[in-house]
């Protein structure tokens, strides 16, 4: 086997540059996720929604991004600062290193539907509540038909104890399962690769195992 040298190591390109990667200016960012239906009226309403106090915090709400038809929907936790800001799922640091997951299994943001399981700023990023989960739930049920992937990956417990409740994610993470004929793959949450670089490996061989899915699934 040749080990990689130090230069060519993906990770040690990622662990250098990764927060000097440019993810484009706002006007860049809403052009690249121009909303089309069938979510421009499920964005809308995702817009108008008091349904929990997550409402009062929020600057905008962040319902989804990327392809109406992809094979691949990606769900996470809740918007952060940025993407309260922005309006756009995953577009902080979490967010970069998502994006070299994926350019590192050949697909880029556009290839994919990435949303998350409550589509407003939880303030200070405290974790999701059960109840806003919930209210927020009928949402992301209806991306899920809409986008209707053939692989769900979740990133987090949150997300994966939609499918999985009583699982921990550090044991069946990169396992899929077939749920109601979906693949429901659990992930670690990118977050957790950028507080423990010893995961970062762990997470580049679960999204290959996603890569492997995807092919077979074609
Ligand atoms: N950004 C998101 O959109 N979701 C997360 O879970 C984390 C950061």
């Amino acid at each position: 086997m040749q080990i990689p040298s130090k230069k060519d190591s993906f990770f040690t390109v990622l662990t250098e540059n990764w927060g000097q990667i440019p993810i484009g200016t706002p006007d860049d960012l809403h052009q690249l996720y121009k909303t089309e239906q069938p979510f421009i009226d499920l964005y809308n309403r995702i817009s108008d929604c008091l349904a929990c106090k997550l409402a009062q915090f929020r600057s905008k709400t962040v319902p989804g991004s990327g392809s109406n038809t992809s094979k691949l929907m990606l769900i996470g936790e809740g918007p952060g600062k940025k993407e309260d800001e922005l309006g756009l799922p995953f577009v902080g640091r979490s967010g970069q290193f998502l994006e070299k997951m994926l350019l590192n299994i050949g697909l880029s943001r556009q290839d994919v539907y990435i949303t998350n399981v409550v589509k407003c700023r939880p303030p200070d990023n405290r974790d999701p509540l059960t109840q806003e989960i919930k209210a927020c739930n009928n949402f992301l049920q209806e991306q899920i038909a809409i986008v209707n992937p053939i692989v769900i990956a979740t990133l987090g417990r949150f997300s994966m104890s939609i499918w999985f409740p009583d699982e921990k994610i550090s044991q069946i993470h990169g396992e899929a399962k077939n749920v109601d004929g979906r693949l429901i793959m659990p992930m670690y949450h990118p977050a957790a690769a950028l507080r423990n670089g010893n995961l970062r490996k762990t997470i580049q061989e679960d999204f290959l195992k996603i890569k492997k899915l995807l092919v077979e699934i074609k």
